[in-house]
């Protein structure tokens, strides 16, 4: 007979999606769900009424006896145990088995079992899933911090990398250099050429930058037709000399026939200056609107006295 505690979640007992057993500390099978039923081919007429460990297999009874049973009675429970369940068809099937004894007038054992195999498969498909949204959560991640034209970092990548250069230069007491790049008459480039021109002058030019700096140096898509790069190290000679290279990778792209030139501005921070990432990007940016006012197609160094030509 189902205890009385129990009987009213019988329906609730019957939509759980593994197998559960109710029985009485005597070992009297009380109530199995229909998963129980299903999952270990069992008619509820035999199931009944009988004693618990008449389904499970020999070995599994020596086992009920001698240490599940004694477990229950002085623990109250038992997780984890695996057992092989002797089916309604007499085929052996191993089954994990968790056990909880609800105490009162009438003590009774609410069982929860398990096939092992489907134990495994499940555990199994949570680490798919997991290693699946872990691969879906990087992919974003990297999205997130790629331009999609250019492939190269966006801004918001540079700014979080450039940070961590700049305290590492205050930590090793290096200079470090930033490098504001704007492609030159870029609309008219769109205008002339169309704007599906355009992008691929973007690209290719963004490709040929990140050819141009070290793996270690963080160039970036600062915006439209704007990069910047930040070198860890360099003075304002490196500097000077990585954005003749530039000047150079903006010549070498062929796409519209014609060469397209930048105006750079840079900046050159010394260590343990008080300048902050933002004053850093500012003072590149001042150099480089110098540039543009300068007649473009050239490199201007913001010493923070002076606006100097590179040469
Ligand atoms: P300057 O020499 O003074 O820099 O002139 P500019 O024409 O390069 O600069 P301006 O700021 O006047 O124009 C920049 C243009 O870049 C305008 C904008 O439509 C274009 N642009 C921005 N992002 C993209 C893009 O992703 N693809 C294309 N094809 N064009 C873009
Ligand atoms: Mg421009
Ligand atoms: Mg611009």
């Amino acid at each position: 007979m189902m205890p009385r505690q129990i009987a009213p979640f019988k329906p609730n007992l019957d939509l759980l999606p593994g197998g559960c057993l109710v029985s009485s500390l005597s070992r009297q099978i009380y109530f199995a769900n229909k998963f129980f039923l299903h999952e270990f081919g069992f008619d509820p007429n035999h199931l009944i009424g009988r004693k618990l460990e008449t389904i499970f297999s020999p070995a599994s009874r020596i086992f009920y006896d001698s240490y599940l049973h004694p477990m229950l009675l002085h623990e109250g429970q038992c997780r984890e145990a695996n057992i092989v369940i002797q089916t309604g068809q007499g085929a052996r099937m191993p089954a994990v088995a968790n056990a909880q004894v609800y105490d009162g007038t009438d003590p009774y054992v609410i069982w929860c079992i398990t096939q092992s195999e489907n134990r495994n498969k499940i555990y199994e498909d949570l680490v798919t899933a997991r290693e699946e949204i872990k691969a879906y959560a990087d992919k974003m991640e990297t999205l997130a911090l790629t331009d999609t034209l250019t492939g190269l970092p966006n801004r918001r990548s540079f700014e979080a990398n450039a940070q961590r250069d700049l305290h590492s230069a205050d930590r090793t007491g290096q200079p470090i250099s930033f490098v504001m790049i704007d492609i030159d008459h870029f609309k008219s480039i769109n205008d002339s050429f169309g704007h599906a021109a355009g992008d691929q002058v973007l690209s290719t030019f963004g490709r040929n930058l990140r050819a141009t700096a070290r793996k270690s140096e963080v160039s970036a898509r600062f915006g439209g037709e704007e990069f910047v790069c930040c070198l860890l190290g360099a003075d304002q000679y490196g500097a000077g000399a990585f954005a003749r290279r530039v000047h150079l990778a903006a010549r070498s792209v062929a796409q519209i026939g014609m060469p397209v030139t930048v105006s750079i501005g840079i900046v050159t921070r010394q260590p343990a200056s008080d300048l902050d990432l933002e004053a850093c990007v500012e003072l590149a940016d001042a150099a480089l609107y110098h540039a543009k006012a300068n007649g473009r197609n050239q490199t201007i160094l913001n010493t923070q006295t002076a606006f100097e030509i590179c040469p």
